[in-house]
């Protein structure tokens, strides 16, 4: 499949998992010298290969459509990050919700750890599009895979689009998990030493699907 069927599937995909609904949410995927990016205003039903636009890192556009408003961050993400090589962003609806409440995900499970480290943070808030909110973003992430965005989603970033895109889908579980725990009283925090413990233990667990990495 043309990387561009590949980013078009990944945007349905998130779709059907109802991380994103109408013309919500973004998709990135490096390529060479630049990325391709999911065309903006556009729901998902409608896009076509053809629509995908191509970036380069200097901001230079080629395509027939304007790319994602969120450019920004995808072109800044794929250059600070060489190990990255996907950025999913996501309007779901529970990493949307703590992230109206400009919260940051405490240890509160042990999959946080899969994210790449004791909390998820929750960057400032920002209007959309703006360089403002892709810095914002950018600090964040730092050595992170996942955040979430203020009064707005969140971005999971992967090694390859399959990657990425299931970092999002555990990022709107542990919100879904946190805010029902939440429900209920304040749940009960993992120590930081229990959390490199999980961290140490994730070196050897799930390898699966990891063997386009050992090409990057
Ligand atoms: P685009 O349709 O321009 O990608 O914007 C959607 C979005 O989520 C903006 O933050
Ligand atoms: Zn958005």
């Amino acid at each position: 499949m043309m990387l561009r069927e590949q980013l078009l599937d990944t945007a349905r995909q998130l779709s059907e998992l109802g991380l994103n609904r109408g013309t919500a949410g973004n998709v990135s995927v490096r390529d060479g010298e630049g990325f391709l990016v999911t065309p903006s205003g556009t729901p998902v039903d409608v896009m076509r290969p053809r629509d995908m636009v191509w970036m380069g890192f200097d901001g230079s556009v080629h395509g027939d459509r304007e790319p994602s408003s969120e450019w920004r961050f995808h072109r800044d993400i794929l250059l600070a990050r060489p190990e990255i090589g996907a950025v999913v962003h996501t309007h779901s609806m529970f990493a949307t919700t703590l992230a109206c409440q400009r919260r940051e995900i405490p240890p509160f499970h042990y999959m946080i750890a899969l994210v790449g480290g004791d909390t998820i943070r929750c960057a400032p808030y920002e209007l959309f599009g703006t360089q403002a909110l892709s810095d914002a973003a950018l600090g964040a992430l730092e050595g992170r895979l996942g955040c979430l965005l203020a009064n707005h989603g969140m971005i999971a970033l992967g090694r390859d689009l399959a990657h990425a895109t299931s970092v999002a889908l555990e990022i709107e579980t542990l919100c879904e998990q946190y805010w029902r725990a939440l429900q209920a009283g304040e749940p009960h925090l993992l120590t930081r030493a229990e959390m490199a413990e999980v961290t140490e233990r994730f070196k050897s667990y799930g390898r699966w699907g990891r063997t386009s990495n050992s090409s990057q």
